[in-house]
């Protein structure tokens, strides 16, 4: 498991994490959850540095070492040399959640190659750049846990999400092919797909858009990030050693 090469005084006996997205949202209430679950955590974050400072900020106060990483994940080289620094820094890492994500809706007549490309640049080549730069060291360690963030949109698809549906249905085939390549390694790989969850994503979505999605709900209400924190916590944990190649919604029952 972890070696004693980390440049980060810690104690090794802690497993480590490596989330991407970590500084907001759903993905800083994964980085919390982990750190009451007795990881340290390197966050990865696009470019709001306060957020992610707050974050780290956190994570120390619940008793974890943590660091975040400037990385673009869309960018395969900085995210190779991310890796390889959060490597050098914890020593391993045994947990990689891949969370970050974008949107940039429109309807398909009115999107722009770019606004297509970005989303599935940053959505699924993302989380592809940062399995491959990690599987080498879970490879080598024979155990570890992957966990994309993908979403009901990409099980079910969404008008005027063609490009961030698009991404998220890729990472569910991205997700079970990296499981049944990995698993002869101990290693395992599941997806969990959030309905709608109460972060900066969907605060930008009008009232009557709220209102209207929440009467497709069947519990008639948003996500707590919390609430989708929780199955990546339980994903993460060895309890979870069986599960790999799994989808797990996550949504108040809104896409069965
Ligand atoms: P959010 O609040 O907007 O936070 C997005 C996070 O991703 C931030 O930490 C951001 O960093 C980071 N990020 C964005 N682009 C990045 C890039 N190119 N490289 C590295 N990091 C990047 O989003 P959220 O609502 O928590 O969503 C998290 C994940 O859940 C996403 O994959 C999203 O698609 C998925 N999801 C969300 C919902 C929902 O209802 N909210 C539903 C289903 C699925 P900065 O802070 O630096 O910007």
């Amino acid at each position: 498991m972890a070696t004693s090469s980390a440049t980060i005084e810690r104690d090794q006996s802690r497993r480590a994490a490596f989330v991407t997205g970590g500084s907001r949202g759903i993905g800083r209430a994964i980085a919390e959850g982990l750190a009451e679950d007795g990881f340290d955590v390197a966050i990865a974050y696009a470019g709001n540095a306060a957020a992610a400072d707050e974050t780290v900020a956190a994570l120390e106060a619940a008793g974890a070492t943590a660091r975040a990483y400037q990385c673009d994940v869309s960018d395969s080289a900085q995210v190779d040399a991310v890796s390889k620094q959060v490597l050098s820094d914890f020593g391993s890492v045994w947990a990689v959640v891949n969370d970050a994500g974008i949107t940039r809706d429109g309807l398909l007549m009115r999107m722009k190659d770019e606004d297509f490309d970005r989303v599935i640049d940053v959505n699924l080549r993302g989380a592809f750049h940062v399995t491959r730069a990690f599987s080498r060291s879970l490879m080598r360690q024979k155990g570890g846990r992957i966990v994309n963030m993908a979403s009901i949109v990409g099980l079910s698809g969404n008008a005027g999400q063609a490009n961030y549906a698009a991404s998220k249905a890729g990472l569910v085939g991205l997700t079970k092919s990296c499981a049944r390549e990995l698993a002869p390694r101990g290693i395992t790989v599941n997806a969990v797909a959030p309905g709608f969850v109460e972060t900066d994503m969907t605060a930008k979505l009008s009232d009557a858009i709220r209102e209207q999605y929440a009467k497709q709900i069947p519990l008639g209400r948003m996500a707590s990030a919390q609430e989708v924190a929780a199955v990546v916590r339980f994903l993460v944990s060895d309890a979870a050693g069986y599960v790999t190649g799994e989808v797990i919604r996550v949504d108040g029952g809104m896409a069965m």
